[in-house]
């Protein structure tokens, strides 16, 4: 079987975490979170970043520094992870779905703007497949708003928006590194601070609520309870694993681009639709779907190539229709019409950089030799 994911080991990551383990210092914030800090600020542009244990941990910081009181509404896609969600609704916010846009699957930029209420509070953005949403468009609606935008950019290290890099683009962004990313350390996450003002207060509530850090770099003779906060450090031994996989960014992603790429050009002749990425986007090959008809030619497409060896699989199943999304949540005006048909009709396919030729040669052929229906 052809897995559909499976973390790629790229050169240095056995030699990296035997010498953070044998170094003495495992906890969080030693030489191998500094040097995976600056590889991930030199490679998003971003301000500032901090390390995480996951990007779920990254986005409740997100919800701590806006300072979110019960009530307060955040806009967000439906289609999208659960944390995207959750990280707010554990500060009593409201998360407000709005749809998705047809070519895409990004938020819908025009349903942003009719969700905007007087509790709005802050508009999540989750870049699909890393592929950007409409910042121009988002960003203006924000401005008139005066209202932050938040980057969960899981999907799109490296990428980019009019040239610009994905996670450099909100107020604050947030980076997974878990084993289904383009890089990763198994678990684990990152807070990116483009807006200065939540720097420093950042850095306080992933340290328990303290001034620690501060007072390692001798800003400060004692550190002492200064806010709330909780533990959102990674030890150095995975911080270790991440350097590099950092490290092997370019070799990673060159494989990933040449799969991706042997996808889109070979299913162009099919009945299906591929994924669209928009001018002035550069995409980070972090996954790629195909649009079939309908729910059953979804199942019977998934039988099918696990019968030939590959693991497909679907994806996000719409938050506005699930148990607590229902229960926390509620809807923007018009409703989520696009993501609940596309929710149903997404396959992915395996997508890694350990994927061989042969590999996607048979990937290739198991969905070719399938008859679609036509959408
Ligand atoms: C993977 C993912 C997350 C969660 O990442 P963790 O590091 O596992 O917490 C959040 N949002 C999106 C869009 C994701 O794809």
């Amino acid at each position: 079987m052809i897995p559909f994911n499976r973390p790629f080991l790229a050169d240095r990551e056995l030699e990296y975490l035997t010498s953070a383990a044998a170094s003495g210092h495992t906890s969080g914030d030693g030489p191998f979170t500094r040097r995976a800090t600056a590889l991930l600020t030199a490679l998003t542009g971003a301000r500032a970043a901090l390390l995480t244990t996951s990007c779920t941990h990254a986005l409740e910081l997100t919800a701590l520094l806006l300072d979110l009181r019960p009530g307060d509404e955040v806009i967000m896609p439906s289609f999208t992870f659960v944390s995207t969600a959750n990280a707010y609704v554990l500060r009593g916010a409201v998360p407000v779905f709005v749809d998705c846009r047809p070519d895409t699957l990004n938020i819908d930029e025009r349903a942003v703007e009719a969700a905007v209420t007087s509790r709005t509070r802050a508009v999540v953005v989750v870049h699909y497949g890393g592929v950007a949403c409409d910042m121009d468009a988002i960003g203006k609606v924000a401005r008139h708003h005066r209202i932050p935008v938040v980057e969960d950019n899981a999907h799109g290290l490296g990428a980019t928006y009019r040239g610009r890099p994905l996670g450099s683009l909100g107020a604050m962004a947030t980076q997974s590194f878990h084993a289904t990313k383009n890089v990763s350390c198994g678990e684990g996450g990152a807070l990116l601070i483009n807006d200065e003002r939540y720097a420093e207060r950042a850095e306080i509530l992933r340290e328990k609520g303290t001034d620690r850090s501060r007072f390692f770099r001798g800003q400060v003779d004692k550190y002492r309870w200064m806010d709330l906060g909780s533990s959102y450090l990674p030890s150095d031994v995975l911080a270790a694993g991440l350097t590099a996989q950092l490290e092997a960014f370019d070799t990673i992603q060159r494989r990933r681009h040449a799969v991706w790429d042997t996808y889109q050009a070979a299913f162009a002749g099919l009945d299906v639709v591929r994924p669209t990425v928009p001018p002035g986007c550069e995409h980070p090959a972090h996954l790629y779907y195909l649009l079939v008809r309908d729910l059953a030619e979804r199942q019977a497409l998934l039988r099918h190539l696990a019968d030939r060896g590959v693991q497909g699989t679907f994806h996000y199943q719409p938050l506005h229709g699930a148990p607590a999304g229902e229960r926390y949540g509620r809807t923007g005006p018009g409703g989520c019409p696009v993501t609940e048909d596309v929710a149903d009709r997404l396959v992915r396919l395996p997508v890694h950089a350990g994927l061989t030729d042969s590999d996607v040669g048979r990937v290739v052929d198991a969905v070719t030799a399938y008859r679609f229906a036509g959408c």
